[in-house]
């Protein structure tokens, strides 16, 4: 059976927000929960599916490399390490996955929930850039990130309002009678605490600017615009909160020799009018080492020598592409007296001429061989 695809099993639109995708996954949950479904084996598979596709979509990290390769970006099988999602998840974590839905009320008796907020730090987004070799193989990377810190002495104590408990109670009279409603705690935002002591320098919320030494593993295989989730190494939550997360987005240096076309490469290569006569071997950079290659005698201008296998592994299969060599023969400039006397009498003598024999290709054959 072929997947579908996330938004549709979700049946929500891909700019979903974080908040739309939790709701719809919510609403599939309860629908197709095994306990209201018992024993229908088709409510069981979209449970599954739905779950799954939370999985990714709920995550930005997964839910960018799937807008960008879809579900090959996130098959356990893909080129990606670290953290990859295996696919068919079991239904002990899904349910270990509801504590974050439904505030670990599911089945408990309502979706309750309510109560102290987890407050968390800003995300900070910083951008990376890699040149084709890190790409293809992955690379540690260490770089020193500004943030907002926890200052150093910082205290804080109990909100005096909600006394603790994130949330204000307000008692309404009403034609029906008291009712009692509940809303985040205006003091605290929800969080409970407020500052105590701030040291000087440090801002309402006791939070300072500070830098951090972070290092970053870049998993092989990593392409140009995709965004990277570092957990917890955002800006500091005020007092109590957790950590927002680092978003790192890789950027491709542009390389002076090679240059990239999907999974191929291709390089320029100037060779000497002696050495396209003569034949000669020749050093080429490939991503990760040097190659020999070998230009045969009587080497035309233009052509395309294809190294295959010698380009970027492939993001959706298994496959790797080429590099192909563009070789330029090279007409000298400037000519020492014995050169200039050696071509003058090779042009009034005849013997070097242009002779196409008619099997030469045509740039535009060399551009159709590309694609064969
Ligand atoms: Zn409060």
């Amino acid at each position: 059976m072929s997947k579908r695809d996330y938004y549709e099993v979700l049946e929500i639109s891909k700019s979903a927000s974080a908040d739309e995708i939790k709701k719809a996954y919510r609403k599939m949950a309860i629908k197709f929960h095994p306990d209201k479904n018992p024993g229908d084996k088709e409510a069981e598979e979209k449970f599954k599916e739905a779950a799954e596709a939370y999985e990714v979509l709920s995550d930005d990290q997964k839910r960018a490399r799937y807008d960008q390769f879809g579900h090959a970006g996130v098959g356990g099988n893909g080129g990606f390490g670290g953290g990859g999602f295996g696919g068919g998840m079991n239904m002990e974590d899904i349910f270990s996955q509801f504590g974050d839905i439904f505030g670990g009320h599911f089945g408990g008796g309502g979706f309750g929930g309510g109560g102290r907020q987890q407050v968390k730090g800003s995300n900070l987004r910083i951008r990376i850039k890699l040149n084709l070799e890190e790409m293809v193989n992955g690379t540690q990377k260490t770089l020193k990130v500004k943030k907002m810190k926890m200052a150093e002495g910082a205290t804080s104590k109990t909100c005096p309002t909600c006394n603790g408990s994130g949330v204000q109670l307000k008692v309404m009279n009403t034609m029906f009678g008291q009712m009692q409603t509940q809303t985040t705690c205006g003091t605290c935002q929800g969080i409970g605490k407020v500052a105590d002591k701030i040291p000087p320098g440090a801002n309402a919320q006791g939070l300072v600017k500070d830098e951090e030494e972070i290092t970053i593993n870049i998993p092989a295989g990593a392409r140009d615009g995709i965004q990277l989730n570092v957990r917890g190494k955002g800006n500091d939550a005020p007092f109590g909160g957790i950590p927002g997360d680092l978003l790192v987005i890789v950027e491709e240096e542009v390389d002076k020799v090679i240059k990239r076309e999907g999974d191929n490469l291709h390089q320029e290569l100037y060779i000497s009018f002696a050495e396209a006569a003569l034949g000669t071997k020749k050093e080429v950079p490939t991503v990760g080492g040097k190659v020999k290659i070998t230009i045969e005698p009587g080497t035309q201008s233009g052509k395309i020598l294809r190294l295959a296998g010698k380009g970027l592994p492939s993001i959706d299969s298994y496959g790797k592409g080429d590099m192909f060599i563009h070789i330029n023969v090279w007409t000298p400039q400037k000519l020492t007296k014995e050169q200039k006397e050696f071509f003058e009498n090779q042009m009034s003598s005849g013997e070097m001429v242009a002779e196409p024999s008619g099997k030469e290709k045509t740039f535009f054959d060399k551009v159709k061989d590309l694609f064969n």
